[in-house]
């Protein structure tokens, strides 16, 4: 089958942090030592070529930039400094901004003026929807729920989960049908007319069903970011557990149970709301400064080249945790005014972190990578 050239790919990789990928050779130095290439998938070098080629239908189609953990091993052998795994990395948001159908993707990360405009505008957006629309602002007590009544911040809560998980959803869709475009190849000699099945790009629903539990397990533990042989990559797991466990931890209190997290009375320490609060607190605190500290010193690797998204990403997600301490405390020191405004400054740092950071950026890969995994296990048992 012919395939697509785009003269330009290369040209565009600089937006996307990949621009190195002009100085491989293709030696195959990177692939021989990446301890989770394997003969079947084998990367990074494949994918580089397909770059330097400018073959952007392949790597629609391929799974294994989904399938590096950037311990950054290869980048330390390459004889042409070509940094093959900030490539793999630059090639994840470059194929994010591929299956993103509205655009946004690209132009968060193409453009920093974009950027920096999408989060002032959402932030501007919260802003003034409570400036309009605030209840009253009591001031012989604190009551955050009749100046936000929390069914009110449920039902937009529920508004915007729907609309995430719309565009999260519909681009991670657009991924499946890249990475399952050639299962039909995969699985030619299947009994058809022995089991007629519904099938979902050519591999019959009741593997897609049998085979779950891997996306279940590669989602939660992320278990393959621990299989590379480089020592430092543990302590970046136990880091990325910490933030996503953090994440989805406030997450699920703040979208689905804000009716029994956003309380007006302060809550006793042993009630476990305040602890699970006080838990992603803490890990989304301690893993978003090691991420930046990290990226300050370039102490290893994977935190040597950042791009302005990740940086974007990280201090919304400290400055969100940050101004929710402060809320906890303006509430602890019986300070009305003060928690009113800094709950309105919170929300303008966290909506804008959720509404774009989840279907568009950074976030994506927290779906990709277990949900590409599962679909080669699909394609695996559905070959066998
Ligand atoms: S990226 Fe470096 S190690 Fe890998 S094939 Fe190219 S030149 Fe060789
Ligand atoms: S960064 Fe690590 S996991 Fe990724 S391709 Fe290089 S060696 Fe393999």
């Amino acid at each position: 089958m012919s395939s697509k050239v785009n003269p330009d790919i290369m040209k565009l990789m600089g937006e996307y942090g990949a621009d190195t990928a002009v100085s491989c050779f293709n030696c195959g130095n990177c692939t021989a030592v990446c301890s989770l290439s394997t003969e079947n998938t084998p990367f990074p070098r494949k994918v580089i070529r397909y770059l330097q080629l400018g073959l952007s239908d392949k790597l629609i189609q391929s799974p294994e930039p989904w399938l590096c953990y950037y311990c950054g091993d290869c980048s330390d052998t390459c004889p042409r400094e070509a940094d093959p795994g900030e490539v793999m990395m630059g090639l994840r948001r470059y194929l994010t901004s591929l299956y993103d159908w509205t655009g946004i993707s690209k132009l968060f990360y193409t453009s920093k003026v974009f950027e920096v405009m999408a989060i002032l505008v959402v932030a501007l957006l919260v802003g003034l929807g409570f400036f309009f629309f605030h209840g009253p602002m009591l001031t012989d007590r604190i009551a955050l729920n009749v100046f936000a009544p929390n069914t009110t911040i449920e039902i937009l809560d529920l508004i915007m989960l729907s609309v995430l998980s719309f565009f999260l959803l519909s681009n991670a869709f657009r991924l499946a049908q890249g990475v399952m475009g050639g299962a039909s190849n995969h699985i030619k000699n299947y009994k058809w007319q022995k089991c007629p099945a519904v099938l979902i790009f050519g591999v019959p629903v009741t593997i897609y069903y049998k085979e779950f539990k891997e996306f279940i397990l590669h989602f939660f533990t992320q278990k393959r970011f621990n299989s590379c042989e480089n020592k430092q990559q543990r302590v970046l797991w136990i880091n990325h557990l910490l933030i996503m466990t953090g994440y989805s931890t406030i997450f699920l209190m703040v979208v689905l149970g804000i009716r029994w997290f956003q309380r007006d009375e302060i809550l006793s320490i042993f009630n476990p709301i305040r602890f699970l609060g006080y838990y992603a607190t803490f890990a989304i605190l301690y893993g978003t400064t090691h991420a930046m500290t990290g990226r300050i010193k370039k102490t290893v690797r994977p935190y040597m080249r950042t791009h302005s998204t990740d940086w974007a990403f990280l201090i919304l997600l400290w400055l969100t945790t940050f101004s929710g301490i402060l809320i906890h405390f303006a509430r602890l020191l019986e300070m009305p005014l003060a928690t009113y405004y800094i709950y309105v400054l919170h929300l303008m740092i966290a909506v804008p972190m959720l509404v774009i950071e989840v279907p568009f950026a950074k976030w994506t890969h927290q779906l990709y990578r277990p949900l590409v995994l599962y679909l080669m296990k699909v394609k695996k048992r559905a070959a066998a």
